[in-house]
Formats: C-alpha cells, structure tokens, sequence
C-alpha cells in the first residue's frame, strides 16, 4: 500500500496579503515537489462541524465563519488573516486529517501526508493565531479518540515554533501525549518544560537558538522517544514544520533537510514498533520555499520508505 497524500485546491485558495511569509506559493512549491513521487493521491473532504466541534467551541466557528471578508481581507490577529477563500481551506485542512485519520485506521493507507494550509498548531480553544485557524493536529488525535475508540494518541511536534495551541488543546486529555521541540526564545513564548500538562500528557523540548541537528538529534533520542515508546501510541500524529531549517527565514535553528529526513525515519521506526506504522502526518510552518519544497519531500519519501 502507498503512503497517502492528501490535500485540495481549495488550500490555494487561502490568500494572505503581499509579503506574507504564510503565502499560497508555499503549497504550491511543496506540491511540484511531490509531483514525481507514487503516492495515494486523495482529495481532502470538507471537515464537519462537528468534528471541529471536537476541538473548538460552536462560538468560535462561528466567529471564524463571521469574519470571512467577502473581498479583501479581514485580520483577526497580529499575524493571521483571512481572505474569501480562507473558511473553505481551513474546513478542507481540517477535513484533510479527518480523511487521514480514517484511512490509516481503516487499513486504507499504512500512512498518511496532509499537504494543507493554513497550518494548525498555534489555534487555541478559542483563540485563532499565528497563521492559524483550525487546530488540525489535536482534531486528528482527538477523532482518532473518540471516534475510533483508540486509548492513546502521541501528537509530535517538530516546527521551530511552539505547538501552543496543540498544547492547549490537548492539555486535559489524559488519552494524549504531546511532545513538542521549539526555538526558544521565540514567539509565542510558550513551551517551557515546566508546562507538562494536567496529566503529565505534555512534554516540551525548547532548542537554544541555533541549534544544529546534532543537539536536536540528541534531545528527541535522549528525551522524546524514551518517553514515546513507554506511552505505547496506537497512532501517531506528526506536527510536521520544516522553519527548523537552517534557511527559514523567521527563526534561528540550523536542521538540514537529512535531519527532517531522520527524525521522519526514527518516527516510522517507532511507530513500526508500537502501532503496526501507523502515522499521519501534518503541515505546519515552513517559509524558506526551496528549503520546505525540499524537506517535504524528504519527510515524505521516508513515510514511503516506512509504507514498503
Ligand atoms: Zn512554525
């Protein structure tokens, strides 16, 4: 069975304003750079209300709902903001890791890319922020859960920035471990290793600014997959960002893009163990075009790898 990859043109149709870093050309680059690969290519359905209902309270889809311009663009915080198109691929973004979550459960793929924006980890409860409407990550492992029955769920975390809305979605659920690596000092300030969750469920791996893949290396052997592999995850969500690249240009880590191809192999190895492989995987940051296109690809090429 090939890896699947999933995603829709309505993510396109998310527009930022001009010099944006999170920009429709992202996708784009990411999706060429797949073109060549022997993937299971699906189309992303749109997510029910109520699997975001899951994560989100009805007032905040509503106010998301709400505040889709009918031109132009509305600008909901510091950094994020929502064009015309923006409810559309948030609710295909959403809709992408719901998709991925009932394939991979279903036997339908071993695992699963969800190539989608806008990105996911920094939605709060109710709370849209950096870049972020929807919280995809915690709503895969939330429906994996509740509606496949599953006892635990492992989300980790990878982009240069912390998952505080993962985190925050995920902080009282003792059915979910977090593990999450991030620059720090860096926006949004969160993920000290002191916040550890309401069960003990969170573990935070802050990176010193520039970081090489060695010390990160050394922080997730050492700390994220002891500790991954006592919590026996029958599912794997992956938080997938690649703005931990020495290139990416809004934070100061230094992976190379066999480091996103490692920590991708060394998850597969772990999920082989725990959970007959099975992973499902989603973008989040990445803003050095070259550099992402590059390292998605690597990333994928090592959930193809793990598929054979
Ligand atoms: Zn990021």
């Amino acid at each position: 069975m090939k890896t699947a990859l999933i995603t829709h043109a309505d993510c396109l149709g998310h527009v930022t304003p001009t010099g944006h870093p999170e920009r429709v050309a992202r996708l784009e680059h990411i999706l060429h750079a797949l073109e060549p690969l022997d993937l299971n290519r699906v189309t992303a359905p749109l997510a029910a209300d109520d699997d975001i209902l899951r994560i989100h309270p009805a007032s905040y889809l509503s106010d998301i709902r709400d505040a889709r311009p009918a031109e132009g663009f509305t600008q909901i915080d510091g950094d994020t903001f929502m064009s015309p198109g923006s409810v559309d691929a948030a609710f295909r973004a959403a809709g992408a890791v719901v998709r991925a979550v009932d394939m991979v459960m279903g036997g339908e793929a071993p695992n699963a890319f969800c190539a989608v924006r806008p990105p996911g980890h920094h939605a709060e409860t109710s709370t849209a922020m950096g870049f972020c409407l929807f919280g995809n990550a915690a709503l895969a492992a939330k429906h994996a859960l509740d509606h496949h029955g599953l006892s635990r769920v492992a989300v980790v975390d990878f982009d240069v920035h912390h998952g505080n809305g993962t985190q925050d979605l995920l902080w009282d659920e003792p059915r979910a471990l977090v593990i999450t690596s991030q620059q720090m000092p860096l926006w949004p300030g969160t993920g000290r290793p002191d916040e550890t969750g309401a069960h003990g469920n969170v573990l935070n791996l802050p990176l010193a600014p520039n970081t090489g893949g060695a010390e990160m290396r050394a922080a997730w052997r050492d700390q994220a997959f002891p500790r991954l592999r006592s919590f026996r995850p029958e599912l794997i969500v992956i938080s997938t960002g690649f703005d931990a690249h020495a290139d990416d240009p809004l934070a100061n880590l230094n992976w190379e893009t066999e480091d996103f191809a490692w920590i991708t192999s060394e998850l597969c190895t772990i999920a082989r163990e725990v959970c007959d492989g099975r992973i499902v995987s989603t973008l989040e940051g990445g803003y050095d075009l070259n550099a992402l296109a590059a390292a998605t690809r690597a990333h994928v090429q090592e959930l193809m790898k793990a598929a054979q």
